[in-house]
């Protein structure tokens, strides 16, 4: 194995889209050879998916993983290795028994009030609303999401449901968690604005198969990078590291915070279970957030089982054995990962990428962006450019 590395040109930790697009832009573009060390059975990273082996539906393993964007590189880019369906995705919500659609919409709004509202009259409505917040700017979650939707709506919709996801009192949280939902005042039902959305023809592993499929990469599976740490520093290879950066640095400063989800599986003996592909749970009585079922997301395929499969999502702060999912966030925390930062950034031969590395919410096409990005900046020019315009490697920029 360490023959292997000592050959490559680029060690890459994790094979999610973050290391898998360094892999692919090293080799078709440069020729080089890169070794990926991957401590799962598969690559993939999170957005890896697979027929379910009862039902044959796909699945996402690690949580619905819907792409969409409006960056048209990343969608070109993402395109040479899979084609989409015209896939839309679409939310609905429970609450007290009574279903709605999500995010916020004219259509919520009217249904909620119990009155069909032109967009005028749903403006003025909310304005009374969020007459709380008039002046003050917003600093925690619940205000931010007082001052967008008002309070009644906050309470039905959002309050419950983000206790439930959090376990984090909404005053506690950052208000830019709540601003990736829309809000709109017309009858949009979707649940992103992006130009491009859909899912991957024949689902995501396919993608990183074609990715990866290059006599310059090697996939290590089933490989923690942690047990040959060292020795593979010690052979001064360029580093890209998308595992969790406070790991790297054997949680000097502490841990970061992350909550996980536990996906709760339940085959059901009839074709449809919920007629949609994703049902919320506001009331905070109910334990789950949601409920997934997969079948509805590629209704092009034509499963022929009288079964499907769904999965109520639990969510909860992650352990030191659970998979990070959501980085949480809290002031302690970014003080805590603005200390790592300040190690990365003096790391002379690693580059920390991905959600992992650099303790960010990405999206996939915010990960391949920002991933296309580092290989633009700081990896081709260390390889090509001479030594005096090269760029240091540490934390990965922004996309
Ligand atoms: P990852 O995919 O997490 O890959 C990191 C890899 O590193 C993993 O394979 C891991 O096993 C490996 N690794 C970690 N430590 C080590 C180690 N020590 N040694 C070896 N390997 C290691 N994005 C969307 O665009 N749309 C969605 O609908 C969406 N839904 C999501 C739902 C959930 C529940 C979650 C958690 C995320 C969702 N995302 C979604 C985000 C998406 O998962 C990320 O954008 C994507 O996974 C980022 O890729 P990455 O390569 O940075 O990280
Ligand atoms: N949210 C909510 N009610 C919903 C859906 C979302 O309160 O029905 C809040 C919740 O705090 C969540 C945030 O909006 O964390 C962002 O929602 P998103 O759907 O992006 O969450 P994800 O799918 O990434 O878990």
């Amino acid at each position: 194995m360490l023959d292997l590395i000592e050959d490559c040109d680029v060690v890459i930790v994790g094979s999610g889209f973050s290391g898998a697009v360094i892999a692919e832009r090293c080799s078709s573009e440069l020729g080089l050879r890169s070794v990926i060390i991957e401590r799962r059975s598969h690559a993939g990273g999170n957005s890896y998916s697979e027929p379910d082996p009862d039902t044959g539906i796909e699945v996402h393993r690690y949580g619905a993983h819907l792409f969409h964007t409006s960056n048209r590189d990343v969608w070109n880019y993402i395109n040479r290795f899979t084609g989409f369906t015209d896939y839309k995705h679409r939310v609905l919500s429970v609450y007290r028994d009574k279903i709605y659609t999500m995010p916020i919409n004219l259509l919520t709004i009217s249904q909620f009030f119990g009155k069909h509202m032109t967009p005028p009259e749903a403006r003025a409505l909310i304005e009374e609303h969020r007459a709380e917040m008039a002046g003050k700017s917003p600093s925690n979650l619940e205000e931010k999401a007082i001052s967008l939707i008002g309070r009644p709506l906050y309470e039905a919709f959002i309050r419950g449901y983000t206790m439930k996801q959090w376990q984090t009192d909404p005053r506690d949280l950052p208000e830019g968690i709540i601003t990736r939902l829309p809000v709109r005042m017309n009858f949009d039902t979707r649940y992103f604005e992006d130009t491009y959305e859909g899912l991957p023809v024949d689902g995501y592993a396919k993608i990183f198969d074609r990715m990866l499929d290059s006599t310059n990469i090697r996939v290590l599976l089933d490989t923690d990078f942690f047990a040959l740490k060292e020795k593979i520093e010690g052979l001064g290879k360029l580093i890209f590291y998308t595992g969790p950066v406070d790991r790297f640095f054997d949680y000097r400063f502490g841990q970061l915070g992350w909550r996980t989800v536990d996906f709760e599986r339940d085959l059901i003996n009839r074709k449809d279970f919920q007629g949609a592909p994703v049902i919320n749970y506001a009331d905070e009585t109910v334990p789950f957030t949601r409920i997934l079922e997969f079948r509805h997301m590629h209704p092009e395929r034509k499963y022929t089982e009288d079964k499907t499969v769904i999965f109520r999502e639990y969510s909860r702060a992650a352990g030191a054995m659970d998979e990070p999912y959501y980085p949480i966030g809290t002031p302690a925390d970014k003080d805590m990962y603005d200390q790592y930062r300040t190690l990365a950034d003096a790391e002379s031969n690693v580059i920390f990428g991905g959600r992992l590395g650099t303790y960010r919410y990405l999206d996939m096409h915010q990960a391949i962006g920002a991933a296309l990005a580092t290989f633009e900046r700081t990896i081709k020019p260390r390889f090509t450019a001479p030594s005096s315009e090269r760029i240091p490697t540490g934390m990965q920029p922004a996309a």
